[in-house]
């Protein structure tokens, strides 16, 4: 186990295009903290649409109700400030323990009352913040682990976080789509997912179809095997993160379910 969190801590796992950005200069970080504190006003937002009684209604994800969601990402917030701790002190602090104490803290903080949920959220993403704040400019660059075992720099925490923001506001089901999205946001979800199949050879042949508000395509469509997907970027953005397929067509008529993407 290493200590030293300049080190990589296992070679294979570096995403090395996040390491090579070496997103350090205070203007990007200025603009990454913005965005998370959008992301943040997103889901406020949301959340004071929605009464307490609300918040026991089913969310967009199987099995989980609107309070399932709010815990996740006040977790979540808690999960992305170990990793700036971890870069801060360069002592390994992991998201979390183990996937089976992850998914049993989010049925616990559920159960929390309305109020106490609520406030949890806004303390959780309050506190994240203030350590972003905090972390000293030579540590940005500092390697931590990502959820899904990637190495990144301590910068890459700031994007970990409003993609849960985005997608997890949308999963509350609390009237916003991915049409609520901005589209500097949408898109770079989609990269994420198209990068994600690549990496795990899923989506072969796929060719993703952007019609609006910009047109622009993902995947060779002149390949003999492509199956091309063709959507609006919010509505291919739903449907390749495996949240529903409405607004999606396919030139072979059928649209199955995206591939897995995390
Ligand atoms: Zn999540």
């Amino acid at each position: 186990m290493s200590t030293d969190a300049t080190a990589p801590l296992d070679p294979q796992l570096v995403d090395q295009q996040l390491v090579d950005q070496q997103l350090v200069d205070q203007q990007s970080l200025e603009r990454e903290l913005n965005d998370a504190r959008a992301a943040t006003a997103f889901v406020s937002g949301l959340l004071r649409g929605l009464s307490d009684t609300d918040l026991d209604g089913n969310s967009l994800l199987p099995g989980w109700t609107r309070r399932h969601v709010v815990a996740h990402l006040a977790q979540n917030a808690l999960a992305v400030g170990r990793l700036v701790n971890w870069a801060a002190t360069g002592v390994e602090n992991p998201m979390y323990p183990s996937r089976e104490v992850r998914d049993q803290d989010i049925d616990t903080t559920a159960l929390l009352a309305p109020a106490d949920l609520r406030a949890l959220f806004h303390d959780t993403a309050a506190a994240l913040d203030a350590a972003w704040l905090a972390l000293p400019e030579s540590r940005w660059s500092a390697q931590v682990r990502a959820g899904q075992g990637r190495i990144v720099p301590a910068s890459a925490t700031f994007w970990m976080r409003i993609r849960e923001l985005w997608v997890h506001g949308v999963d509350l089901n609390a009237g916003a789509g991915c049409d609520a999205l901005p589209e500097p946001v949408l898109r770079r979800i989609l990269g994420d997912v198209v990068t994600s199949w690549q990496a795990s050879g899923a989506g072969d042949g796929l060719v993703l179809s952007v019609s609006t508000p910009a047109p622009f395509t993902l995947g060779d469509a002149t390949a003999p095997d492509a199956r091309v997907v063709t959507g609006s970027l919010a509505a291919l953005t739903a449907w390749a993160t495996g949240r529903g397929s409405s607004g999606i067509t396919s030139a072979q008529g059928t649209v199955d379910a995206a591939p897995h993407w995390l």
